[in-house]
C-alpha cells in the first residue's frame, strides 16, 4: 500500500495555508482539514463547541486546547482519513502537537512533514484585510491577488462570498502575537523530529503550490 501522505501546513495567519490546503486537497486525493473552517461551521450551526468558540475567535484568542484537540481525535478517526490529509490551522500549540502524537503512537502512525510557508508581518495584514471566503465551500478570494470572477460570488460553486468577522487589522495584530508566542515554539517541536521543511509563503499561487508540492514529493519517495 502506498504512503499515507499526512501532512500540517504551519505559517502566520494570512500565509496561505487554506489557498495551498485546497490545492493539494485536489492533487493528492485527500480531505484538507481546516479547524478554522470547522469552528466558523460549528459557530453557524450554534453548537456548544461553536458558542464556547466564537468569543475566543472574534478576539483572535485560541480556542481552548481539550476542545480541539476532542474535535481533531473524532475527525481524524473517519475512513476519508486513512491515505493521510492536509492539516490547517491544527495543531496550534505544543499541547495540541503532544496530542497529535499520542493520536499517531497509538495508531502506530506517522506524520510525511510539516511545511512552513513564511511571510513578513506586514504583507499578513495587506492579504488578510482583503480576504474573502464563500459562504458555501469555503474557497478563498483576495479583492486584488485572487479576484472572483464576479464580484462577491465564488467561481467554483456561486456562493456568496463574504469577509470573516476576524479578519481586520486589530484582531489580526493579536493573532499574529499568539502565532508568535504559541504556534511558531512548534517549528522547533518538529525541526527537532526531521519533519519540518521551510518555504518563503511568497510568490504567487501557483510558484508556492509548485514549491510545496517538491517538499512534499521528495519525501513521499523517500
Ligand atoms: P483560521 O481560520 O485557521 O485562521 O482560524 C480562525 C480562528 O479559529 C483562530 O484565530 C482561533 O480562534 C480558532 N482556531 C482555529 N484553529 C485552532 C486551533 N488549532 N487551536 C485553537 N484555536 C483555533
Amino acid at each position: 500500500m502506498s504512503k499515507a501522505i499526512r501532512i500540517i501546513l504551519m505559517g502566520p495567519p494570512g500565509c496561505g495555508k487554506g489557498t495551498q490546503g485546497k490545492q493539494l486537497e485536489v492533487k493528492y486525493n485527500i480531505p484538507q482539514l481546516s479547524t478554522g473552517d470547522m469552528l466558523r461551521q460549528a459557530v453557524r450551526d450554534c453548537t456548544e463547541v461553536g458558542l464556547q468558540a466564537k468569543e475566543c475567535m472574534d478576539k483572535g484568542n485560541l480556542v481552548p486546547d481539550e476542545v480541539l484537540i476532542g474535535i481533531m481525535r473524532e475527525r481524524l478517526a473517519a475512513s476519508d482519513c486513512d491515505h493521510g490529509y492536509i492539516l490547517d490551522g491544527y495543531p496550534r500549540t505544543i499541547g495540541q502537537a503532544e496530542a497529535l502524537d499520542r493520536l499517531f503512537s497509538e495508531n502506530g502512525q506517522n506524520l510525511l512533514a510539516v511545511i512552513n510557508m513564511d511571510v513578513p508581518d506586514n504583507d499578513v495584514v495587506a492579504r488578510i484585510s482583503g480576504r474573502r471566503q464563500c459562504k458555501k465551500c469555503g474557497a478563498g478570494f483576495h479583492v486584488e491577488f485572487n479576484k472572483a470572477k464576479q464580484d462577491g460570488i465564488c467561481d467554483a460553486c456561486g456562493g456568496e462570498l463574504y469577509q470573516r468577522d476576524d479578519d481586520n487589522e486589530m484582531t489580526v495584530r493579536s493573532r499574529l502575537k499568539i502565532y508568535k508566542e504559541k504556534t511558531a515554539p512548534l517549528l522547533g517541536y518538529y525541526e527537532k523530529q526531521g519533519l519540518l521543511a521551510n518555504t518563503p509563503g511568497t510568490g504567487s499561487i501557483d510558484e508556492i503550490f509548485s514549491r510545496v508540492c517538491s517538499l512534499i514529493d521528495e519525501r513521499i519517495v523517500s
